[in-house]
């Protein structure tokens, strides 16, 4: 049966960053089969949305996350940066796989709650916490985090993650290869991730430049900082995820464009353990730049678009520019770009005939959404999880009316909080 959203304001966010004040779109199977006039695409036996009084977007992308540490919410707030250098959480040890796979469920029904259709979610264990992803219908790129600096690189568990999803976005879940950082892996280990990546048609997903002890480690193996050592080792390629890259010197914010490595920007999670951000308005439009929420531990929301109203009005602040990273420009961070960072640009982040029927839909009835001067303006800087009334992925509904199709909201965040105080 086909669906058909009747009638609603779309943000195409296509190459001409079209908007249609009243459109029917007709979704076939996992795929949007056309666009067209209000009224005009409903046929009998289909399944008929009203969208005449919502806004339509493509479904927002988050490029990085920790989905099953989604129980880390609230352990460590306003910490100095020393803290993070371990990569550790107080009481983490007591974490069992079962607090993992339920942290994962409840975060990927937030997700979609919010708005987000695909995320690109990386830990370890994640053999057995993708199963869970691919149950709650989201889509993903899935990771399994590598280092060996406290021991032999997990391969094993890498290989049956590809096995397992393949490494083709054309699936709903596929799987990525997921070194931890430049600091937790030596430069034997990057250049064999770049070397499987490059066999395995695998994206490579790595934390760059996050703290300034992890530029120092790599400074003191030879590299002249954090772009030279992702070069020296083969990863200074369009397939390459940057995330964060909050130490980079000006000689290496005016390098980077050359190599065309794209970045996972989150503004929140490095505010929040940093207090600095990458200078956005330097990169941004220059590589392909996508938002991430990281994990909640550093965040501590899942909220995309406030991290797009953070990551702007910031990165006004650092180029002391109130012109720079205009609404279009985070709108398409939100989506477009952010599929781009992901390599699945072909597949989703614009509302498009061909394209994967990744929605959202944002309920035009609700007071911060009003008046509809500029709709772009309202998603960026007034709208916020609230205003989400349907999430669709693959041509799939899984929010309706502000609620999972697939799971009780309540039940999930009522099992977290047994399980987090039982900890
Ligand atoms: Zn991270």
């Amino acid at each position: 049966m086909a669906i058909v959203l009747q009638g609603g304001a779309v943000l195409t966010v296509n190459a001409a960053d079209q908007f249609l004040p009243a459109a029917d779109i007709r979704i076939d199977g996992t795929s949007i089969a056309a666009i067209g006039a209000a009224g005009t695409l409903a046929h009998s036996g289909d399944r008929v949305i009203d969208a005449s009084e919502a806004l339509v977007t493509p479904g927002l992308i988050n490029v990085h996350t920790h989905a099953a540490t989604a129980f880390f919410r609230g352990l460590a707030d306003d910490r100095p940066r020393a803290f993070w250098a371990g990569y550790a959480v107080p009481g983490q040890e007591s974490f069992t796989l079962e607090h993992y796979k339920t942290s994962v469920r409840a975060a990927c029904a937030e997700f979609l709650l919010n708005g987000v259709t695909c995320i690109a979610d990386r830990l370890g264990d994640m053999h057995h916490i993708a199963p869970v992803i691919e149950q709650t219908g989201i889509r993903a790129i899935v990771g399994h985090t590598i280092t060996d600096n406290r021991g032999p690189a997990d391969w094993t568990t890498v290989e049956r993650l590809i096995e397992r999803y393949g490494t083709d976005p054309e699936a709903r879940v596929s799987a990525g290869i997921a070194p931890h950082a430049l600091d937790t892996c030596s430069d034997a280990l990057l250049k064999n991730c770049a070397r499987r990546a490059e066999r395995t048609g695998a994206r490579v997903f790595i934390h760059v430049a996050q703290s300034e002890p992890e530029v120092a480690a790599v400074r003191a193996r030879g590299h002249d900082g954090a772009l030279a050592c992702l070069v020296g080792t083969g990863l200074a390629t369009s397939n390459t995820l940057a995330a964060h890259a909050l130490y980079l010197s000006d000689a290496e914010l005016d390098a980077w464009p050359d190599y065309g490595i794209p970045i996972a920007h989150c503004p929140a999670s490095n505010l929040k353990i940093e207090a600095r951000t990458l200078p956005l308005a330097r990169l941004a439009g220059r590589v392909p730049i996508g938002l991430g929420t990281d994990w909640t531990v550093t965040n501590n929301s899942m909220d995309l678009l406030a991290e797009a109203r953070l990551a702007a009005l910031i990165g006004k602040m650092k180029a002391d520019d109130p012109t720079v990273l205009d609404v279009r420009q985070m709108v398409r961070m939100l989506t477009i770009d952010g599929a781009r960072a992901l390599g699945i640009d072909r597949l989703t982040g614009s509302i498009e005939p061909g394209k994967r029927a990744d929605l959202a839909v944002f309920d035009l009835r609700r007071l911060e959404t009003a008046p509809a001067h500029d709709l772009a303006s309202n998603l960026i800087y007034s709208l916020s999880p609230r205003s989400v009334r349907d999430v669709l992925v693959d041509g799939e509904l899984l929010v309706r009316d502000g609620r999972l199709e697939r799971e009780d909201e309540a039940m999930l965040s009522r099992t977290n909080r047994r399980l987090g105080s039982s900890r």
